[in-house]
Order: C-alpha cells, then sequence, then structure tokens
C-alpha cells in the first residue's frame, strides 16, 4: 500500500541517528514532519533551522499523539517506544517503532526512489540489512531516467486515455511506447525527440491498428533456468497463455501474472483439450487482437505438434513467432552426465517417439539396432518392453547400457541405468514417474564419471 501523506502531521519521537533517518524519509514524502525529544542530534536540529520541522526539545507527553496522523517512535527506550506506540494505536494512528516491526502497525521499506516512481523493499521486519542490500542491488540496475519517463508518461496518460479506446488497447500502446523507441529516447537523455516520437504515434494512433499475435514458445525439460531470454521477454507481455502437462508450475509462476492461463491437458489419458480445438483456440484468441502464449514443453518443434499448430495460424494469416527451447534430449543428457555423442563411442544420435499406436510400437528397428549411435526415446515408457524386445531381436546386443531419466533436470530427477535385458525389471522396481526419457547406447557409460546433478530430493539416483 503507497499512501499519500502530503501535508499529514507526523511526530517523531526521539531525535538520534534512526530517528533523523526516518524524519528525512518524512519530510521527502511531503509530511509536516513534528520532533519531540529532550536532546537532538545536531542533523535534526540543523533540519529545524532551515525549517523543515519543527522541534521541541522536551520529553513526549501523552497529549502529544493526539494531533497527529502518523507517529515514528525512536527513542532509546523499547518500553518507552512501546508505551507510544499504543496511545498511538488507541489514538487510531499510524505507527511504526524503531528497531522493534511488530510492536507498531507500519513499516518503513526500504526505497528505490525514481519518483515519481517508487520501488519498495520490506523484509517484514526481518532483515532490514538484507532489504539495504538488495535495494542496493536493484538501485544500480535501473536506470535514474526512469524518473523522467515516469514523469513523460503521467503527462501523456489522458491525451492517450481520450484516444485510445479500451483498456487492452491501451496497455498494449503504452507497453509499444515505454518499451520501444520513446523509452530508448528517454533513457538516452533525448527527451524532446522522445516526446515527439510519442505525440506522432498517438496522432497517428488508429483503432484498429493493433493485431494479435501467437508466440510458440519451448519452455524447456522442467528447470526454469533453461528457459531462453527471449522466452521469458515474451511471456511477460501476453495476454492468455495455453499450456500443458509438461511445462512446470515454476515456469507457468513467471508468465505475467494477470495473463489467462488455460490447461490443454496432454496426459496420454488425459486430453483435457483436443488438437484441433486447440488450434481454433489460438487462432480465435489472436483474431480478438490478443497476445496469445502457447507454451510446450522442450522444443516446440521436437514432438511438440507445434508444426500443426502454426500451420493453422499461418492459414488463418495470423502473426507468429516461434522460439526454440532446450528438448528433453539435450536437458536429461546434460543433467544425467551422458553426453549423446563421443569420439570414442558415439558418432550418431537419433530422436525418435516410442508412442504406442494399436499398442505396438512401429520403428526403423533395424536403424535403430547399428552399432557407435545413441538412441533417444521420447514417450517410451509404457513401451519399454516392447522396445527393448524388438531391438535385442534385430541384432542389439543385449548387454547394451540404458539409461531412463525421469523428471530430468527438476529437482526430483531421478536416473535410474541398466542393460537391454535388465532394465526392464529395474524400472519395475524404481517406480519411476513420468515424464522419462530412455537414452541407449555407450555413453550411458561416461555417467560414471560425468554424473554431477545432485539435489536433496533425488538421493537414490539407481547407477
Ligand atoms: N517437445 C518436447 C517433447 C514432447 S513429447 C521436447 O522437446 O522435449 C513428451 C516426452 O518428452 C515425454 O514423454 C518424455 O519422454 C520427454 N520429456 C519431456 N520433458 C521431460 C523431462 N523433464 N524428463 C524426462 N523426459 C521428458
Amino acid at each position: 500500500m503507497f499512501v499519500d501523506v502530503h501535508n499529514t502531521s507526523a511526530l517523531v519521537v526521539g531525535a538520534g541517528p534512526v530517528a533523523l533517518r526516518k524524519t528525512r524519509r518524512l519530510i521527502d514524502a511531503g509530511a509536516k514532519v513534528t520532533v519531540i525529544a529532550a536532546k537532538a542530534h545536531n542533523k535534526v536540529q540543523q533540519l529545524a533551522a532551515e525549517k523543515h520541522i519543527t522541534l521541541l526539545l522536551r520529553p513526549f507527553e501523552e497529549n502529544d499523539i493526539k494531533t497527529a496522523a502518523i507517529v515514528v517512535a525512536a527513542t532509546n527506550s523499547i518500553e518507552t517506544n512501546r508505551h507510544i506506540a499504543t496511545l498511538a494505536k488507541h489514538a487510531g494512528a499510524q505507527v511504526n517503532v524503531a528497531n522493534d516491526p511488530a510492536a507498531g502497525n507500519f513499516i518503513m521499506p526500504s526505497l528505490i526512489d525514481r519518483s515519481p516512481l517508487l520501488i519498495a523493499v520490506s523484509s517484514g521486519g526481518a532483515s532490514p540489512v538484507l532489504s539495504r542490500l538488495l535495494t542496493a542491488r536493484i538501485d544500480a540496475f535501473i536506470p535514474t531516467r526512469f524518473a523522467k519517463l515516469a514523469t513523460l508518461a503521467g503527462e501523456y496518460r489522458q491525451q492517450i486515455k481520450s484516444k485510445v479506446d479500451g483498456w487492452r488497447e491501451r496497455r498494449r500502446f503504452w507497453e509499444h511506447q515505454l518499451g520501444g523507441q520513446v523509452g530508448e529516447l528517454v533513457l538516452q537523455g533525448r527527451q524532446q525527440e522522445a516526446e515527439t516520437a510519442l505525440q506522432q504515434s498517438i496522432d497517428s494512433y488508429q483503432a484498429d491498428g493493433i493485431q494479435g499475435e501467437v508466440y510458440l514458445v519451448g519452455a524447456g525439460p522442467g528447470d526454469p533456468d533453461l528457459l531462453s531470454f527471449r522466452a521469458l521477454r515474451l511471456m511477460q507481455h501476453v495476454d492468455v497463455v495455453f499450456h500443458d502437462r509438461l511445462v512446470s508450475k515454476a515456469i507457468l509462476d513467471l508468465v505475467k501474472p494477470d495473463a489467462e492461463r488455460i490447461y490443454v491437458g496432454k496426459q496420454r489419458s488425459d486430453h483435457a483439450m483436443p488438437q484441433e480445438t486447440i488450434n481454433e483456440q489460438l487462432v480465435k484468441h489472436a483474431k480478438l487482437g490478443k497476445r496469445v502464449l502457447r507454451l510446450k514443453g522442450g522444443d516446440p518443434f521436437i514432438f511438440g505438434r507445434g508444426g500443426e499448430e502454426i500451420e493453422q495460424l499461418a492459414e488463418h494469416g495470423v502473426a507468429f513467432q516461434v522460439v526454440p527451447g532446450v528438448t528433453a534430449a539435450a536437458g536429461c543428457a546434460s543433467y544425467a552426465g551422458i553426453p549423446l555423442t563421443h569420439r570414442d563411442h558415439s558418432q550418431a544420435c537419433l530422436f525418435v517417439t516410442g508412442h504406442l499406436k494399436d499398442n505396438t510400437v512401429n520403428l526403423n528397428w533395424q536403424a535403430l539396432a547399428q552399432p557407435r549411435q545413441t538412441v533417444v526415446i521420447y514417450m517410451g515408457l509404457v513401451g519399454l518392453k516392447h522396445i527393448v524386445t524388438n531391438l535385442m531381436k534385430h541384432g542389439m546386443p543385449s548387454t547394451t547400457p540404458i539409461a531412463l531419466v525421469s523428471q530430468g533436470t527438476t529437482p526430483q530427477q531421478q536416473v535410474v541405468v541398466g542393460s537391454l535385458d535388465t532394465i526392464v525389471e529395474r524400472i519395475s522396481l524404481s517406480k519411476v514417474k513420468a515424464p522419462t526419457l530412455t537414452i541407449i547406447g555407450e555413453v550411458v557409460t561416461l555417467r560414471d564419471k560425468l554424473n554431477w546433478f545432485h539435489t536433496d530430493s533425488s538421493p537414490n539416483n539407481t547407477q
């Protein structure tokens, strides 16, 4: 809650260094400050001499509370401070107690001041020092000219409101200006040019100028740190997101908070929304002028049906962008310490789907069973028995190493390693959870040396 305290009467009891800091904050915010203390820090005396505050050099009296809407208790006595807090609360005032946040009813956060833009950081009283450290970091990160940008936006707000109808259009217009040329110009100190550009955009604004767009974004295999910068940027500029089971909560939490979230399922047995409906919905929402995020696990063009979705968009003339993601094979292999190719073991790598169709898996077994290559199987858990049996039947040695990576790259990652003839039994003993990825080939043995990813919740990885 940001409260306007302009011309509000504030009382600070105490005039030491802490009281001084809080007094300055109240002055900056425009409050009319009275400081009461038997003795005052010379800087507090200076503030009084310069007429920024009224200073009363005497002990606090209960009656002093009466006229104050904001009270700061900052004497060096805990009891006195608590007494003042009790009186203030009784009188209906807001009270802040120095070094004792629970005794009062408001705290003063650390501030990054780019007025009219303010960023407040609070640890809820747990650690003011941590708040200040964080404040310093954010402060260094935000150009001072953001203040100018905020002022400019404030000045043009009414004009834009009357020209651009509808909150969605207006928001889009602002995002375009502040995140685009106008913002850039202000941040470079070219204020006049920025104003000219903004005025031109307003004058040439056409009501139907805003087109919807679809972003088909690969969210990677689970770890949010594996998102690309572009994925993250688009995720924070959308009106609606369609996501499925493979997209982790940690990633979904990074999507703009007020974007509408639509779950479209896609578990083996749970197709919350059939593919055709998804395709239609993307078109429909984009045609309403929305920015639509289609968030997919891994990479959208690898076993993701991303191609089908944008085919339909292209047919309807809807603009779209595709953002690649780290595919499960790459993510799981890295986090399991299994290089997919290696000069001594494997010169090729095949990605195949083990998805069952009519209770069988139709793959080119002959090609998969070749030596000196790595085979990665997506969606292969249910058909695993069928797969290993066929590979052995087509000449792959039964001792060939195989790894199953479950929930790869997440804190729950589990890796089960075996050989073609032992893996099915090992899996049945270890209760792995979907999604799982299978990696077959000599490279799996490298995990003994290269396994680096450990988490608290995956201690019992089977070797
Ligand atoms: N487009 C996705 C693949 C979708 S198919 C990509 O590029 O990764 C779904 C299959 O991907 C799952 O059945 C599983 O085999 C694999 N998969 C996706 N994420 C995974 C993860 N975190 N761990 C293990 N396998 C995963």
